[in-house]
């Protein structure tokens, strides 16, 4: 295609190679020419030309909004897999996702910050690596029904107890709050003292109510074996899902990752660092005992679970 064919019609000032000035260059950019129209001046009316178009409208529509000054800065938001999912180690702030010759990878934003981009393709191998690490061995899956099972028959026996137990020392702290009341109104104790001993007791109480209330409801149990379904799926679930539901899988079961310039961390949320590292729970060998070792990481993680919570999807 031809300067002059590009330009249009009646726009001699190329041919006199005069210098364009902005102005007449919008004037020419205006002309609905280029797509197939004849614009009349002297009556403002468009007509079908017999040329063929030689831009598409919507390029037309483009350059007269940026004409008009009304197009926005057009920023192509790429919703990429790992957005504000890791942090960098050195300045704290997450790292910015950007798509470079069909490749996504994230940079750290901050200025001067020494930390350079980690490509995405490399996270997601260190993700589904670490995931990995949750799935069971054909051994682990012959055993862990039966060991759950009697993990669950000995809950519900021990529940009664801790139940039993934990009412007792719930009175007892109530016990104890009323003699120290006591202890106030007879001057044995100050006011500063006092409280700070009530909001001891008073904590203690709250604690030992909400392991009652979960005791009664049996829901460690129920909440160990939702976890465990999920972190043995977790590998498998992660790389045949959609972006978002790995996004939503990742934060699950890691925090958000840590990237120093060299190393990539997703630190493990509770209970998957356990469940992930149960080779370490057993004191090493060769002759590691995998049912022994699921034993042990079910009442580790039934007996953390009082204080931490816990996710499966
Ligand atoms: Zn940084």
């Amino acid at each position: 295609m031809s300067k002059a064919a590009l330009i249009g019609p009646s726009h001699g000032m190329l041919r006199s190679n005069k210098s364009l000035y902005i102005q007449n260059f919008a004037a020419i950019l205006r002309n609905p020419f280029y797509i197939g129209l004849i614009r009349l001046k002297a009556t403002g009316e468009t007509f079908q030309g017999a040329h063929s178009p030689l831009i598409p409208k919507h390029l037309f529509d483009r350059v007269q909004e940026a004409l008009d000054g009304r197009m926005k800065h057009r920023v192509i938001r790429h919703d990429l897999l790992f957005r504000k999912l890791i942090r960098c180690k050195m300045c704290g702030y997450s790292l910015i996702g950007e798509v470079k010759r069909n490749a996504a990878y994230y940079r750290c934003h901050t200025q001067d910050c020494p930390v350079k981009g980690i490509r995405q393709d490399v996270i997601n191998t260190a993700l589904t690596n670490r995931l990995q690490m949750l799935e069971l061995s054909e051994k682990e899956q012959v055993c862990l029904p039966a060991v759950l099972r009697r993990w669950q028959q000995s809950e519900v026996e021990g529940r009664h107890a801790a139940i039993t137990a934990l009412e007792l020392r719930i009175g007892q702290i109530t016990v104890r709050l009323e003699r120290l009341t006591d202890a106030l109104i007879e001057g044995l104790l100050d006011k500063p003292a006092y409280e700070e001993r009530k909001t001891a007791l008073l904590m203690e109480r709250r604690e030992a109510e909400e392991q009652l209330a979960m005791a009664k409801t049996g829901q460690a149990a129920t909440e160990v074996e939702k976890i465990l379904e999920f972190a043995k799926s977790a590998y498998s679930l992660y790389v045949s899902q959609s972006p978002e539901e790995k996004r939503e899988l990742v934060q699950i079961v890691t925090s958000n990752g840590v990237f120093d310039g060299k190393t990539l961390d997703f630190p493990w949320k509770f209970p998957y660092g356990e469940i992930a590292n149960r080779w370490q729970i057993a004191d090493g060998g060769p002759k590691r005992n995998t049912c022994r070792i699921w034993e042990c990481l079910l009442t580790v993680i039934a007996k953390s679970m009082k204080t931490s919570r816990p996710q499966a999807a």
